[in-house]
Order: C-alpha cells, then structure tokens, then sequence
C-alpha cells in the first residue's frame, strides 16, 4: 500500500461521526448506584474504560461509560451506548455479533447497525480493531457477569 491511498484510507476511518462523538461523547458520565460495572483495558494502544449498566427486567435501561484513549475507541464507546439504551440483552448481544463481524471482515448489515457503520473502515487496520471492540468487550463482560477487568487481547 502507498503511502497516500493510505493516508485516503484513514481519512475514510475518521470520518465526521468518529470524530464528532470523539469530541462530544454521549453518555460519558457515571451512573451511581449501577447494578452493572466493569472495566476495560486495550494494551495495544492504552484505551481504558469503564462502562456502568442499569439492567431492569432483562432491558438496558441506562448506559454509560467514562474513560481515557484514543478518538476510535471513545467514538465506538460513544455511538455504541446511544445504540443499546433501550434494547434488551439478547438484542445487545445480537448487535454486538454483528459489530464484531464488521469491523473484523468489512462485511457490514449496514441498516441494522445504524451510525455503528461508520466504524466499517476499521477492518482495514488490524490494530485499530481492538480500539473499536474495547467498549463492547466490556460492555458484553457485564452482560455475562464477569466482573474482572476486560482485556482486548
Ligand atoms: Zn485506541
């Protein structure tokens, strides 16, 4: 690859959406007393997050996260809790299989992953895929009730 088809190539990556919910993430706050909480790690590129949970009646009723890392994994942070707010957790779990697809193969069901779509690019960069699946990781370890810190690797 060029260097400047893949400069292109990252421009594609970061696009408005990525960079607009890098700036202004939604739901970046705490929420106290949530009776879901875990925490998450990427090595790779030193993105840490923890994302709070309010489950009720098999619903996500609330979610949120806060954390430091780079625009990549605080946009997927972002897009993904204004995403689940309101799905249950079978559905979450259904939306992160197919995120998880994307994002490792480029093979996008675009209208039901919605603004996730904008994330589509990063199956181009390897090391930016653990940046994108980091909140998600997360997020599916609080589902399943494991509490330790979750890893990317
Ligand atoms: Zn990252």
């Amino acid at each position: 690859m060029s260097y400047d088809s893949f400069k292109g190539d990252l421009r594609d990556l970061y696009q408005e959406l990525i960079l607009d919910h890098n700036q202004n993430p939604h739901n970046f706050r705490e929420i106290e007393g949530a009776n879901h909480k875990s925490e998450g790690f990427n090595p790779l590129c030193g993105d840490r997050m923890t994302a709070y949970i309010n489950i009720d009646a098999d619903v996500i009723e609330d979610i949120s996260f806060l954390g430091t890392g780079c625009a990549i994994s605080k946009a997927s942070a972002s897009i993904m809790t204004t995403i689940l707010k309101g799905k249950t957790v079978k559905e979450a779990r259904e939306i992160f299989k197919k995120f998880h697809r994307m994002v490792t193969t480029g093979d996008a069901d675009i209208q039901d992953l919605g603004k996730l779509a904008a994330l589509a690019g990063v199956h181009k960069f390897p090391a930016r895929v653990k940046c994108a699946t980091l909140a998600w990781h997360t997020v599916k370890n609080s589902l399943d009730g494991i509490s330790v810190v979750a890893t990317t690797e």
